[in-house]
């Protein structure tokens, strides 16, 4: 097909030109001057993304190794974890933790909410031996189109004055979606390269903090690849205690530039936007957005629940053979009864209205009965200037 794919899952996302051509770049000696210079480059330049004066480390691995470091540097065989379920990504992430040998507390949940901060208190309340060890939460999760609120959670933690350290992946909100690891008092933050950040995968992060490197000092559980102590060590110098992924650095450093040039804050408003354009289509075509809470919906991606009758995956079959767009299936419990519309990363106004014009085209063509005055009211709000 002629013309570019639209990738509009939600992640991984569209890398940018610029990022591209800089990973194109000849690959150098990792343990070389020019590569020490990179790596304090990029290691420095990370904090702000996510709101940190503390280090943040980087392993050339997917989100999922960034989730096992978290735990298994901060954690001994058989501690309580306190998880909830708020989708697909929390359920992973707690079979994780299952696996590795935690005793996991996994609260219910519907699938359409974030994590409750009222349940959160009462969890901490209910331990007054303090057994519990850490609090597991996504902060964007992926797979629902739902945005906890860590700060509220970070306060129901404080009001019970309980010790348990703060876990949160932002594998895809960091970049997209405002977040604070010191002002909110994360201990570690899970993060990804490719939503967000804009990269293709590969990478991924922890941000730690003093508390968590203190928990690190007695943690127990077995870890080689991802302990943090030969990294950090490492990093000081600028280089990895292992062959990094050089040419996705190079990538990092220019998506960083990118983020650094449009402001943090804009990054953020601007996927609000898109975000809200795109529920305003959702609900004109007369569907529903799957997020149920106003204060939960996320700036990242928009699920959007089918009626009943219809297979989600036939529309996103149709849109991809016809339009050339991917859009994100539903996942686990969701399969076929959502599709997911990522708009994050390298996105502005003229990609979400190809995007919505592609969606609500698929849709027609599946025979889903809509309003088709989805487009138009999703042009109305990009016509107002940000
Ligand atoms: C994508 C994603 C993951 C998994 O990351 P991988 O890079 O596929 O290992 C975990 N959590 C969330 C919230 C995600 O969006």
């Amino acid at each position: 097909m002629s013309g570019r794919h639209f990738l509009q899952i939600p992640g991984p996302t569209n890398v940018p030109d610029s990022v591209l051509r800089a990973m194109s770049a000849a690959t150098i000696d990792h343990r070389g001057p020019e590569f020490a210079q990179l790596g304090k480059h990029v290691l420095a330049a990370l904090k702000p993304v996510f709101g940190t004066t503390n280090p943040v480390v980087i392993y050339p691995a997917s989100g999922t190794g960034a989730w096992e470091a978290a735990l298994v540097n901060t954690l001994s065989p058989g501690d309580r974890v306190l998880c909830f379920e708020t989708g697909h990504f929390a359920t992973l992430w707690q079979e994780m933790a299952t696996s590795l040998g935690l005793a996991v507390d996994f609260v219910p949940g519907d699938w359409r909410h974030g994590v409750n901060p009222e349940v959160v208190a009462e969890k901490l309340a209910n331990d007054t031996g303090h057994t519990i060890k850490a609090v597991c939460v996504v902060h964007n999760e992926t797979s629902t189109g739902v945005t906890s609120r860590i700060a509220d959670i970070r306060a129901a933690v404080d009001s019970e004055g309980h010790p348990a350290l703060l876990l949160v992946d932002t594998i895809s909100s960091l970049g997209s979606i405002d977040y604070r690891h010191d002002e909110w008092g994360v201990d570690v933050t899970v993060a990804g390269s490719q939503k967000g950040l804009m990269l293709p995968p590969g990478l991924s992060f922890n941000a730690i903090s003093d508390k968590a490197l203190e928990a690190a000092r007695t943690a127990k559980l077995a870890r080689s690849f991802w302990d943090w102590q030969p990294m950090l060590a490492a990093n000081e110098r600028g280089v990895f205690p292992y062959t990094p992924a050089t040419n996705l650095l190079y990538g990092l450093k220019e998506a960083l530039r990118l983020l650094d040039k449009e402001g943090l804050p804009d990054v953020f408003a601007r996927h609000a936007r898109h975000a809200k354009a795109t529920r305003a289509a959702v609900n004109a075509w007369g569907l529903e957005v799957l997020c149920a809470d106003e204060r939960e919906h996320s700036g990242s991606l928009t699920a959007v629940l089918v009626p009943e009758e219809v297979d989600a995956d036939k529309v996103r079959a149709i849109v991809l053979d016809r339009y050339d767009m991917s859009l994100g299936a539903g996942l686990g419990k969701l399969a076929g009864r959502i599709f997911r519309i990522g708009h994050l990363g390298d996105f502005n106004d003229l990609t979400l209205a190809g995007t919505l014009a592609g969606v609500q085209m698929g849709l027609t063509l599946a025979g889903v009965p809509i309003d088709p005055s989805g487009i138009t009211v999703a042009l109305e709000h990009l016509q107002v200037a940000p």
